[in-house]
């Protein structure tokens, strides 16, 4: 179980971020790591994100081995086998932040945006549906479709809203460590074009 508190958790990944986005990565033994982990590893938070090559959690928040749990799927979609994920490590592991990890220019909500369909993403831009239907009646003025990336950005940030949502629906072990105050649940929208995470949904107090 890490130490930290979900707030203290929240910095601890902002300040990674920094450190990332200024090139000023923390120093790394890799071998030091490796032997400090070999018998057990207590990460703080879990992350959910997207499969795209330039969102890899540990080093966007330049963390090491051991600090981070990692859920990776194309568009950040859940799943009972992710949300298996997510539950054994906050609520078996004792990390003490989940964080939903949505970003910019994110080709699985491109896909769904299109209207696209192939093979098994078909059913993965499906549950991209909902998140269309949030940004097309919030976007206002904005043309809906995978071509305005202004778009496409809004349906990626309320996927990431409505899967805070629907992790709390699904868990109930979740949703009630959040209430207990033992675990946040929040947001985060990484920007590829300037590696900075902005977070939301941050809890008060
Ligand atoms: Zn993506």
């Amino acid at each position: 179980m890490t130490l930290l508190t979900p707030q203290e958790a929240i910095l601890c990944l902002q300040a990674g971020n920094q450190r990332f986005v200024s090139g000023q990565l923390d120093a790394r033994d890799s071998g030091a790591e490796i032997r400090n982990t070999a018998s057990g590893a207590h990460p703080f938070a879990v992350v959910l994100g997207c499969i795209d090559s330039r969102v890899p959690p540990e080093l966007i928040f330049d963390q090491g081995l051991g600090a981070l749990y990692c859920v990776r799927v194309a568009g950040n979609l859940l799943d009972d086998a992710v949300l298996a994920s997510l539950e054994f490590a906050c609520c078996v592991s004792g990390a003490v932040l989940l964080v939903v990890l949505g970003h910019t220019d994110c080709g699985a909500v491109k896909g769904a945006c299109a209207g696209l369909r192939q093979g098994t993403l078909t059913k993965a831009f499906e549950q991209l549906a909902p998140a269309f239907a949030a940004a097309k009646s919030n976007g206002q003025n904005e043309p809906a479709n995978s071509t305005n990336s202004a778009f496409v950005n809004l349906v990626a940030q309320e996927h990431v809203a409505l899967t805070l949502a629907e992790i709390k629906q699904r868990c109930p072990a979740l949703a009630a460590a959040e209430e207990q105050g033992t675990v946040d649940l929040v947001g985060a929208f990484y920007d590829v074009q300037t590696g900075e995470v902005m977070f939301s949904d941050i809890a008060s107090g």
